[in-house]
């Protein structure tokens, strides 16, 4: 029994980091849990009205005379004032605990009610005229029977009145409350992400961080809807109804509890549909990265006329998530029919149980009773059944919630330490002094790389692709830092200064241009979110694809498509340059984008990229060598190392690695190598 653990403990340890999120909000969680009371109380009071209508109306107890003789002991005091006259008795239901609170509070609103009836509905107990005591008795009761029919319908009304706005106010207020936890998950998710270097978006697919941000988050949603509005509510639901089934009668609670043990198979189960549930949302997250590669290569898939293809991919992952949920529900839906058959089993055995009761021990159950205790079984085994579903719902969506946790406990990535300073400029220039980096270890991406780059000169960086050359561009932008020996700036590691100023002074193209999609003007002052549209434009003019934007029919307000599909490479390129000139940086790292570029283009860009670098100290991946030949320096890398270092001249002169690429690419007239 040791080991036999309630379902569901393991979920309640690991619903810790959602509490720690949700307790930001705990005065609304807290006045959801007070409206759940009411309504749990409302809900079951209804049931428990019952009560006086059955001991009063349904099944009245007899109304007898009875002689002085039968009253037998005790004919003293009182006797001697009638001593011959027949007495009326009616016997009472033996009505203690919660019944005879019931009675007491009837009698208490009768008193009120029966004024209400018209005293001729008696008549239909004995005739008005009949002067005899038992007649008068009848009469009166007849009243009580209709007065407590109509108290037990107003309080019927009240308590249904309450139920429905706690119920109304329970779900408002629980899903508010809800609704602003989940926010406070996802943006703390996509804040987390966000953090994350550069390196944990070369292993992490998109889609699966997608999935991660909107669809895990579902998760925490169900995980929260299921511990508030299922399994709190259950719980107090069960509690109201247990004390109200203990006031009534411990003996048939006990009977009802016997049905407890057979819930237990639930745990086995409950693990099974964690298992599965894990792995569908793998699976499910497997299904957005293939949709998501369609999408973004939609061009390329249609250019290889590859639809059918892909569709097909996405059918598969489709259908493996579909089966999967198969299986999940297979799961489910057998706790329901467990549930169901304790259910149906229990109402039997309370039926028997109690009616051997009722026959053998008329003192301790009586037929009001054990109807109420029917009624009341119900709104017991209703929210037992809710609960246990709703546990192995949670489980489900505990796989996302301890993903995500996960990412909320990330570390962010590459962090300033704690003495670094405000970057102050540059000076001097840039220096790399033997940087070895790797990004899987024990794979040297590259070694002992050193070189200089003066401050305002441009320094090209040359050769075949997969030689380092971005990884370089990259330590300096600090998306990376070196393993060993230091990028510096007038003799200062770069790590010394706040990442945040120093990228502040940096601007970068790629080469492939990114636009967000946004609008051209938005796109451009990503470069520095406080520039007047005027910058803007002076930026766009140096950038000369001022004229153009001006061409469309929105101008700068135009929408780019997403990754920028109405616009052509150059222009987008051109955007990018000038979203670099508006921030006005002192470095600026370049990934020459010219090899995808038609030859006008490419002018407009060289143009572009010539007034960007101007004064400005540079660091240039260059894939068209006719590009560099006017670089101040160019550093040839070769499978991570320096090859050779000097001017386009030198290079050639030297008739090595670089005179080489240069005449492979004079040969065949383009790019000497397509990185
Ligand atoms: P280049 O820009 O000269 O083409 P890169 O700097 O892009 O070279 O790449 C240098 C080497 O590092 C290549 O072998 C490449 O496969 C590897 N590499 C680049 N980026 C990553 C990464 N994020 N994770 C692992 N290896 C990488």
């Amino acid at each position: 029994m040791g080991h036999l653990r309630f379902p569901g403990t393991d979920t309640l340890r690991d619903l810790v980091p959602v509490w720690r999120i949700a307790k930001r909000h705990w005065r609304g969680i807290l006045a959801a849990i007070l409206i759940m009371v009411v309504q749990a109380m409302a809900n079951t009071g209804r049931i428990v009205l019952i009560y006086p209508i059955l001991t009063r109306v349904f099944m009245p107890p007899p109304v007898e005379l009875v002689s002085d003789e039968d009253r037998g002991e005790d004919p003293g005091e009182d006797g001697a004032e009638t001593p011959s006259e027949a007495e009326l008795v009616i016997k009472a239901v033996k009505s203690r605990g919660l019944g005879g609170v019931l009675e007491s509070i009837t009698d208490s609103i009768n008193a009120v009610t029966v004024n209400l009836v018209p005293e001729s509905w008696a008549d239909s107990a004995a005739p008005p005229d009949d002067p005899s005591p038992q007649a008068k008795e009848l009469r009166t009761r007849r009243l009580d029977q209709f007065a407590t029919l109509i108290s037990s319908f107003l309080m019927f009304v009240l308590a249904t009145i309450v139920m429905c706005a706690a119920a109304y106010g329970e779900s408002y207020v629980a899903a508010r409350v809800q609704l602003h936890i989940l926010m406070d998950v996802r943006q703390a998710v996509c804040a987390r992400l966000v953090q994350q270097p550069v390196g944990f978006y070369d292993t992490n697919r998109r889609g699966e961080l997608v999935q991660r941000v909107l669809g895990d988050v579902e998760g925490y949603a169900w995980a929260l809807r299921t511990v508030m509005g299922g399994v709190i509510r259950g719980l107090l639901h069960i509690v109201v109804t247990l004390t109200l089934l203990l006031a009534v009668s411990w003996q048939l609670t006990l009977l009802v509890l016997l049905g407890v043990p057979l819930l237990l198979p639930m745990r086995t189960l409950m693990r099974r549909v964690l298992k599965r549930a894990h792995k569908r949302q793998q699976e499910t997250a497997n299904r957005v990265e293939v949709l998501l590669q369609i999408f973004s290569g939609i061009r390329t898939v249609k250019a290889y006329g590859t639809e059918e293809h892909r569709v097909q991919e996405f059918r598969t992952a489709d259908e493996v998530v579909t089966r999967r949920a198969l299986k999940v529900q297979r799961a489910k839906s057998t706790a329901d029919a467990l549930i169901a058959f304790v259910n149906n089993f229990l109402a039997m055995a309370l039926g028997i149980g109690g009616g051997i009761g009722l026959l053998l021990y008329p003192d301790v159950v009586n037929p009001a009773q054990l109807v109420m205790f029917m009624g009341l079984v119900t709104n017991l085994y209703q929210p037992m059944k809710r609960i246990v579903r709703q546990l192995t719902l949670l489980q489900d969506a505990m796989a996302s919630v301890q993903r995500t946790t996960e990412y909320l406990e990330m570390t962010p990535g590459v962090p300033d330490v704690p003495e670094a300073v405000p970057f102050p400029g540059i000076s001097r220039g840039v220096t790399y002094k033997d940087v070895s980096f790797s990004y899987v270890p024990g794979t040297p991406v590259l070694t002992d790389v050193s070189f200089e780059v003066p401050k305002g000169a441009t320094v090209a960086l040359v050769g075949p692709s997969g030689g380092g050359k971005s990884t370089v561009c990259d330590l300096l932008l600090r998306f990376y830092d070196p393993e060993s020996g230091a990028v510096t700036i007038d003799g200062s590691d770069v790590r010394a200064f706040q990442r945040r100023t120093l990228l502040a002074r940096t601007a970068v193209v790629t080469q492939t241009p990114f636009l967000f999609h946004t609008t051209i003007l938005e796109n451009i002052r990503q470069g520095r979110l406080d520039a007047t549209k005027e910058e803007v434009v002076a930026a766009a003019r140096a950038a000369q694809i001022h004229d153009f934007i001006e061409s469309l029919p929105s101008g700068y307000a135009t929408q780019v498509g997403e990754m920028g599909t109405r616009l052509s490479g150059g222009q987008r390129q051109r955007i990018t340059i000038a979203r670099a000139l508006v921030r006005d940086p002192e470095i600026l790292v370049l990934d020459e984008a010219t090899s995808s570029l038609d030859t006008e283009s490419e002018r407009e860009v060289q143009a572009a990229l010539e007034r960007l670098r101007e004064g400005r100290t540079t660091l240039v991946v260059a894939h068209r060598l006719s590009t560099v030949r006017h670089a101040d320096r160019i550093v040839v890398l070769r499978e991570g190392r320096v090859e050779d270092v000097g001017t386009h001249d030198e290079l050639l002169a030297r008739d090595g690695l670089y005179a080489k690429l240069v005449r492979m690419q004079d040969l065949s007239g383009g790019p000497s190598q397509a990185s």
